[in-house]
């Protein structure tokens, strides 16, 4: 993706190179960061590259052959009328602050989860607390007392994932050589959590790193907005939304690489159907062999399932009055951001973290309660929907994301904190280059 809108010299000729990791949650984000420093007037490319499913030896391959390409990239443009100036790059991907360093190019670390998943991390880093915890609950500045299920899943597990587990680790090795650390949130939503981070480093809120176009409800479908690696059933989705009553639809999705086991899809699709609201499901191809057999036949007047949607579009549609995520964090902020209350299930990483946040601190959401065997029942499931979509508590929530949805909106507006954070972050490029 190569954007340039020239607004002026010194502006236009700034070149700023933004890479994510190649995977849908981190690719998204840093899109929309991309046209939005694009928007201001600088010239950005972004870089990017397919991804596969083997995460160990990829990994690997990834980081060797993306730091010679880089090099090159790099140097081919510095003979170019446009030098690069600073490359923003994917948290996960630290050793990049090595190869701009050498080549006299700033470097900006991107993170793509939370601020207060991150200062997690930083604490852990830090050795502020021991790991696996000791205790049932722990106490982290400017945070709620967070238990055990509420900590990122890798903090109780550091085994499992090895490699998952050290690129997380690594993300703050660069803190102390870097003049910018992007995040995706905004300074409203993560208030305390995001002084004191930034009472240590220089870090830039920047999100939600949404489209205006949803947050205004201006929907244009003729705007190219994202750059998808899988092949949403667009058409589908709206027409069927477009038949439905104001916030009457549950939207099911667990992101892109979230996989449930097949007793789990069970208790899911059934809870689902017996909390008889009408549900959009999204099932990845790889995931549809586990679905109950003659699920989608049996509940076909109530439900449609997809393999792929526009996330954006759909929670921006009046039909929809609930999301049951995952909790990535590009669906928390999506679903804020559009003011649609949750229903929280998180599988790993940094979700558990986000689902105590949607329950308890922001108050857009309930959590699933997690069974024996790991197993959320579908009981469990269809009271949680109802609790949303018709409780009490399910039209506080609604108020409390109409709410957030304001204050996401004017973050982002001309003179919001996250806008105020990009026009510094240009300004600054520009006045180096006078
Ligand atoms: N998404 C989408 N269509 C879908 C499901 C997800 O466009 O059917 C998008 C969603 O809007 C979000 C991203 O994929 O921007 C998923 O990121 P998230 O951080 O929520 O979860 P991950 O996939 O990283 O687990």
């Amino acid at each position: 993706v190569d954007t340039k809108m020239e607004r002026g010299r010194g502006v236009g000729e700034t070149h700023v190179l933004v890479i994510p990791y190649p995977v849908q949650g981190h690719i998204n984000p840093m899109l929309q960061f991309s046209k939005r420093l694009a928007s201001k007037g600088l010239k950005v490319t972004l870089i990017t590259t397919t991804p596969t499913n083997n995460l160990d030896d990829y990994l690997e391959r990834f980081k060797l052959i993306v730091s010679s390409s880089l090099v090159e990239l790099i140097g081919r443009y510095n003979g170019s009328e446009y030098p690069v100036r600073v490359l923003v790059y994917d948290s996960v991907m630290s050793w990049a602050q090595d190869i701009v360093e050498r080549l006299s190019v700033d470097g900006a670390p991107f993170f793509t989860q939370s601020c207060a998943v991150s200062t997690i991390y930083y604490h852990v880093n830090q050795g502020a607390f021991k790991i696996p915890l000791e205790g049932p609950t722990v106490s982290i500045p400017s945070m709620p007392i967070l238990g055990v299920n509420d900590l990122p899943s890798f903090i109780n597990d550091t085994s499992s994932y090895p490699t998952l587990w050290s690129l997380v680790k690594t993300q703050f090795s660069n803190f102390e050589k870097v003049n910018w650390v992007f995040f995706n949130t905004f300074c409203e939503l993560e208030d305390e959590v995001v002084k004191w981070l930034a009472s240590k480093r220089p870090i830039k809120t920047i999100g939600p790193t949404i489209p205006s176009m949803y947050l205004d409800r201006r929907i244009d479908d003729d705007e190219d907005y994202g750059l998808s690696l899988f092949k949403p059933n667009a058409d589908a989705c709206i027409t069927w939304l477009d038949t439905k009553d104001t916030v009457s639809v549950v939207y099911v999705s667990f992101g892109s690489l979230a996989s449930l086991g097949e007793e789990q899809m069970e208790e899911l699709a059934w809870g689902l159907k017996r909390s008889n609201s009408q549900f959009l499901w999204v099932v990845r191809e790889l995931e549809k062999k586990k679905l109950p057999s003659n699920f989608v036949e049996e509940t076909s007047e109530k439900g449609l399932v997809v393999s792929w949607c526009p996330q954006l579009e759909v929670l921006a549609h009046k039909a929809v009055g609930c999301f049951m995520t995952h909790c990535g964090w590009n669906s928390t902020l999506e679903a804020l951001s559009l003011g649609v209350p949750m229903v929280a299930m998180p599988q790993w990483t940094d979700q558990t973290t986000n689902a105590k946040f949607i329950e308890d601190v922001w108050g857009v959401g309930v959590r699933v309660k997690v069974g024996e065997n790991g197993i959320v029942k579908r009981e469990e499931i269809k009271e949680c929907i109802r609790e949303v979509m018709e409780g009490e508590r399910g039209n506080v929530m609604q108020r409390n994301a109409q709410r957030w949805k304001e204050l996401a909106k004017e973050a982002v507006n001309e003179g919001g904190s996250s806008d105020n954070n990009i026009e510094e972050f240009v300004a600054r490029l520009v006045c180096r280059l006078e």
